[in-house]
């Protein structure tokens, strides 16, 4: 079976992680830690960067930086991870579910307004769902495929309200949004290291930003919040620190980022190439502003089952995959709050079929890929 994304690892991840092992530093302090929280936030364009054991955790810390607490609202799109809703309610607060835009598949900015326009009030200088009485505290877009929604006008409509922005940047390290990479987009974002992302670490993540206080923050309340040099600890902290291990094999990767972009992005337009004249076939959304970081490619099927084309690539030999389940149809969120309509999440969904796309893919298995798919659509 041709993997749909699998970890490329040919660079210097085993010398690195030999070194640890060497030196003894296999645990949460380390030279590779500290090193990749630099080279990190160079790559990002952050100020600095917060190693933490996953993206579910760099954006639980996040939130509760930014001030989200219990019983709070976040607004979040529908068409995500379930891991973005996850991370809200690991901070006691609950989602708020916008449709997203039909080209990026990220929030969008016009429902976004209106919602909050239609269904808030403004007491005190803080914003209440006018329902459900709740404060709403942050808006979390997601950048989803790597794709960049127009952030200028989302950071435009948060200001206005006086919340704080978290991007889900799960999977788009290396996206830039007017030429810009995403450390400076939002207050601040959450990138994820998990084995199926652009640069892994086995698992981890990272909290990007420009402003260095919540940053500083970010990295007391994941390291227990213990007060140097003694055994002190001013708040109920998280045990969220990434391994010296980990962080290794993220250095090694991170070198490599621009050639894992490279073939992110030929693979992606290959599949776009290939697969363009084929009837009831459409392309994955790639907004004009931004230099999608083509996390994942693939197709949207508008008028078969996507569920059977997975199945029959399968057969073939071929890793294709389902992409995100709305996270408003998931049992745990089944009563959260949605916007009027989630239109475009709710028709999008299911039609989108996930292609292998690992930065280790070779020109052979490309080709076997393009032929599957002709052959199962019948083209
Ligand atoms: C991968 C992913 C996450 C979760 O990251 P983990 O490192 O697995 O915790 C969250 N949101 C999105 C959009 C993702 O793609």
């Amino acid at each position: 079976m041709i993997p749909l994304a699998i970890p490329n690892l040919e660079g210097n991840e085993k010398r690195y992680l030999c070194e640890c092992i060497d030196d003894g530093f296999v645990s949460s302090v380390g030279e590779f830690v500290n090193r990749l929280e630099l080279d990190a936030a160079k790559a990002t364009g952050s100020v600095a960067t917060v190693a933490t054991s996953a993206g579910t955790t760099a954006l639980h810390a996040s939130l509760i930086v930014l001030g989200v607490r219990p019983d709070d609202l976040v607004i979040v799109p529908s068409f995500t991870f379930i891991a973005s809703a996850n991370s809200i309610r690991h901070a006691g607060a609950y989602p708020w579910f916008i449709d997203v835009d039909p080209e990026s598949w990220c929030i969008s900015a016009k429902q976004l307004a209106i919602e909050l326009d239609e269904k808030t009030v403004v007491k005190g200088g803080d914003v209440y769902h006018k329902a459900t009485g709740r404060r709403v505290a942050a808006i979390m877009p997601v950048y989803t495929l790597g794709n960049i929604p127009d952030m200028d006008e989302i950071n435009c409509i948060a200001a206005s309200y006086g919340l704080p922005v978290l991007a889900d940047a799960a999977c788009a390290i290396g996206a830039t949004y007017k030429g810009l990479p995403i450390g400076g987009l939002a207050t601040l974002s959450a990138i994820s290291l998990n084995g199926n992302k652009t640069v892994t670490a086995g698992g981890g993540g990272l909290i990007c930003g420009q402003d260095e206080s919540l940053l500083n923050e970010a990295k007391h309340i994941t390291t227990t919040a213990r007060v140097w040099p003694g055994y002190d600890f001013d708040m109920v902290g998280y045990n969220y620190r990434l391994t010296n291990l980990q962080a290794a094999v993220a250095c090694a990767q991170l070198e490599r980022l621009e050639q894992f972009l490279q073939v992110k992005r030929r693979v992606r337009r290959l599949y776009n190439e290939s697969f363009a004249g084929l009837s009831g076939i459409k392309a994955f959304p790639t907004p004009e502003f931004c230099e999608s970081s083509a996390w994942f490619s693939g197709f949207v099927c508008e008028n078969s089952d996507a569920a059977r084309i997975v199945s029959a690539l399968n057969d073939m030999g071929v890793g294709a995959k389902a992409f995100w389940k709305p996270v408003h149809l998931q049992a745990p969120y089944l009563e959260c709050v949605r916007a009027s309509s989630l239109d475009v999440t709710e028709s999008v969904w299911d039609k989108v079929v996930t292609l292998p796309c690992s930065t280790i893919i070779t020109d052979d298995e490309l080709h076997v890929v393009v032929d599957a798919v002709k052959s199962v659509l019948g083209a």
